[in-house]
């Protein structure tokens, strides 16, 4: 079988960052990349294309062009982990095994898992910024909306980008404001989860918006139906008491933010934790039972914040624990991740709260107050959201260029 000292599955955000942070440590490592696709996406920038500031193009590059020289692309998707053997089996049961491991698939968006919704995706006002093909639709129905009623869902957590479905939503408010029309527009938030944003601290500068585009907030109600030509939906609403119930709505618009779940080849692998999810320690993000194996991104069973900021932080974790086992780096202590992630929330075009936090939703502000209050929505925020941080993605995380995710340190006894 194909052997190499090093395996990453997955090359989005987090495979390719830890890729190219260890060689930015180590040159000429054998590392191989499993990656099916052709196309790399810069997700965050959906939201931008959702809003109409960015054009879908830009948020797209060849994964050829991302992969780092001299590392090995197995152009074909990961089908099961085999642990006790250490190695992983590819479509089609050809085995590929390996010194350490690195999983990073991302998650798994479930759209077939509300009925009747693939079939109206893209038509019928049914549109989500979480496919790059519908963002641009997003777009052009926001453009085109002049009265009628907008529903913009969240599922249950945990969800890539927790704040996405409220950006969308407040965007498209932010241009029928401008406009002069969202007197004419209803607007509703259907959130199954019970609060409008994880971290309560960013709750009232939220609410702020919620009050001046005058939403609608529905909690506990979760998507499970519907019906695009006839634009009806169906919510299951989940009592106090346990008791469910259907509530249903018409509408003229719907930006929908998909289920989501482990990735099944993971779920199905000795590697998930109860959940599904990779089963890591929070700290180093080692595997807590293989400790050949490590993870990153969306499919981490950790509780920070799913996203591409996360992803930034802990590739170099990963990258320095897994140097450190293979004896290539001389560091006494594990580098350790606090849990970091965040949510630039678009609030208008033009602003954005900076939500910055870590484990236990601990708020880990980057800039000082005077630049960026990230209780307070700001244009500086803006700008580094449509201008800084697409930039710092390929340019300086998929390059393992590290100016501002040095991992911190901890002296680990457990883990030796
Ligand atoms: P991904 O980047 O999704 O990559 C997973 C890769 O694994 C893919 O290339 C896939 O093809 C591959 N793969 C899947 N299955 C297999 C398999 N079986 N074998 C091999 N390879 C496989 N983050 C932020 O930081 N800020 C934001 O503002 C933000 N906004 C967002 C808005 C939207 C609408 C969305 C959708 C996401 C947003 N995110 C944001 C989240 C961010 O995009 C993800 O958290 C990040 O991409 C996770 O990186 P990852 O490497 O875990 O997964």
């Amino acid at each position: 079988a194909e052997h190499h000292d090093v395996i990453i599955v997955g090359g989005g955000a987090g495979g390719i960052a830890v890729a190219a942070s260890m060689l930015a440590r180590k040159s000429g490592l054998d590392i191989a990349i499993v990656e099916p696709a052709d196309v790399h996406y810069y997700q965050p920038g959906w939201t931008l294309v959702g809003g109409g500031v960015f054009q879908a193009g830009d948020t797209r590059k060849q994964m050829s062009s991302l992969i780092p020289h001299g590392v090995r692309w197995i152009k074909a998707a990961v089908a099961g982990f085999d642990p006790q053997n250490k190695a992983v089996i590819l479509e089609g049961c050809r085995p590929v095994t390996y010194e350490k491991l690195v999983v990073a698939p991302g998650l798994k968006l479930n759209w077939a898992g509300v009925e009747g919704l693939e079939e109206t995706l893209g038509k019928n006002g049914v549109t989500s910024n979480y496919r790059y093909d519908l963002a641009p639709y997003t777009w052009e129905l926001v453009k085109n909306f002049r009265r009628g009623t907008a529903l913009f869902t969240q599922p249950p957590m945990p969800i890539k980008c927790a704040g996405a479905p409220q950006k969308a939503m407040y965007l498209s408010c932010d241009h029928w404001l401008r406009q002069g029309v969202l007197n004419d527009v209803r607007v509703e938030f259907l959130n199954a989860g019970p609060v409008l944003f994880g971290v309560a601290d960013y709750v009232p500068p939220l609410m702020e918006y919620v009050k001046r585009y005058g939403i609608d907030l529905s909690f506990g109600h979760n998507l499970i139906r519907v019906d695009g030509p006839a634009k009806r939906a169906w919510f299951k609403v989940s009592g106090k008491d346990g008791e469910s119930t259907i509530v249903e709505r018409a509408f003229d618009m719907m930006h929908v933010t998909p289920l989501q779940s482990p990735p099944d080849v993971v779920k199905a692998s000795p590697l998930a934790n109860e959940a599904g999810w990779l089963d890591l320690d929070p700290a180093t993000l080692r595997h807590v039972k293989f400790p050949d194996i490590y993870g990153l991104g969306d499919a981490s069973g950790t509780t920070n914040a799913k996203t591409a900021a996360a992803a930034r932080k802990m590739a170099p974790v990963v990258a320095e624990n897994l140097l450190r086992d293979l004896g290539v780096l001389d560091e006494p202590r594990a580098a350790v991740y606090d849990g970091y992630g965040s949510c630039p929330l678009t609030v208008e075009r033009g602003k954005v709260i900076l939500a910055e936090f870590g484990y236990g939703g601990r708020r880990i502000p980057s800039f000082p107050k005077w630049f960026i209050d990230d209780l307070k929505p700001s244009k500086a925020a803006w700008l580094l959201k449509e201008r800084v941080l697409p930039a710092i993605y390929w340019k300086a995380m998929l390059k393992g260029r590290e100016p501002m995710a040095k991992p911190g340190r901890e002296v680990l006894e457990a883990a030796e």
